[in-house]
């Protein structure tokens, strides 16, 4: 349920209604809007009685909330979040493209690619120091020496990092390092990382599951703010199906979906669901254009030789022409025809 106040109502007034939400034994959560203070009522077990609420000063009306997820809905937050990460914004009107190799798998492998991918029109740069591998025998990635040189690859090109945080033991390291903490696939319904994820105040990627649905995503996603972190962005990065012809199959529908149904951003990562470099501009032009906030792409200097996803892995020159392909998409695409934030050069 959300207790919507009226646009003039005092703080006086919303903290009296939370009081009255928390009498019952409720958890109230109010949200602020650009139209409206909202207070979202949470924890309760079944239907809750408006009247009580409705009675009370400053109260417009009171909606009752219909989707099994509350903070993530649109219902709860009609406006569109943006999360800023550094000097970006992620988000509604902005295309922000993050990039970079697989795994770190050197300081000089990290900042030979950091600094191409940064020319060509990245913002934020990826690259993962703990890696889930489906193999115990594959590399496992450089643990905290890799996180040491994400940090020094910020340091030395302003680029904020994003790196997975694989589970809950981890997460303090990952956290102290990351500007952007990812949760991974095969970690989307780990609910106590999930709920350490929601216990940090840095943003947090949350990959859709292998095999989850909108709806079970979505409620991962609810998980991370029900504790206590708004800073949440979405990003697609294909669903298993019977499919061969690439690694998983990009589910492009979840972008337009998840759009309706939450405010919170969604990126979409073409590399993961495709497998093979070959596909990966053409499904970043595709993303772009159905809407997404950004792209995550795996880029690689030396993909012959790459520990890990080489196969899907750009070249650097691919990556540049990436960003210049998706660039004009973006501009036309834009739905409200205002002018872009365009994040590429
Ligand atoms: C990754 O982005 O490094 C990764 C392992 O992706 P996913 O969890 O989507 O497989
Ligand atoms: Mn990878």
């Amino acid at each position: 349920m959300l207790v919507v106040m009226n646009k003039t109502a005092t703080a006086m007034e919303i903290n009296a209604v939370v009081a009255a939400i928390e009498a019952k034994g409720l958890t109230a959560r109010p949200i602020p809007g650009g139209q409206r203070v909202a207070i979202g009522v949470l924890h309760n077990q079944g239907h809750i009685d408006a009247s009580p609420f409705l009675g009370l000063p400053g109260v417009k009306e009171v909606i009752p909330v219909t989707r099994p997820y509350k903070l993530v809905s649109r219902e709860f937050q009609p406006d569109d979040s943006i999360i800023r990460v550094g000097e970006n914004a992620i988000g509604n009107g902005h295309l922000t493209i993050i990039a970079g190799p697989c795994a770190i798998e050197s300081e000089r492998q990290a900042l030979t690619i950091a600094r191409l991918v940064k020319q060509s029109g990245a913002k934020l740069f990826r690259g993962g120091a703990f890696k889930p591998r489906t193999s115990p025998y594959a590399f496992q990635g450089l643990g905290e020496d890799g996180l040491k040189i994400l940090a020094r690859v910020r340091d030395a090109t302003g680029m904020p990092v994003v790196t997975e945080a694989m589970d809950h033991e981890l997460f303090d390291l990952v956290e102290e390092y990351a500007d952007v903490v990812q949760i991974g696939t095969r970690n989307m319904q780990n609910f106590s990382l999930l709920r350490r994820a929601g216990r940090s105040d840095k943003a947090i990627l949350l990959k859709r599951g292998l095999s989850a649905t909108i709806e079970e995503w979505l409620m991962a996603a609810e998980y991370i703010m029900e504790a206590g972190n708004a800073r949440v962005i979405l990003c697609e990065r294909g669903v298993r199906t019977f499919a061969h012809h690439s690694r998983n199959t990009l589910d492009l529908s979840a972008v337009p979906v998840v759009q309706k149904e939450s405010h919170l951003p969604i990126i979409v990562d073409p590399s993961h669901a495709a497998g093979r470099r070959d596909q990966v501009i053409p499904l970043s032009r595709a993303a772009v254009a159905v809407g997404a906030h950004g792209l995550m792409v795996e880029v690689h200097h030396q993909p012959e030789t790459a520990l890990s996803d080489g196969a899907q892995s750009l070249y650097p020159e691919q990556f540049t022409e990436l960003c210049s392909q998706v660039a004009p998409i973006f501009r036309i695409f834009r739905p409200d025809g205002i002018a872009p934030v365009i994040s590429i050069p």
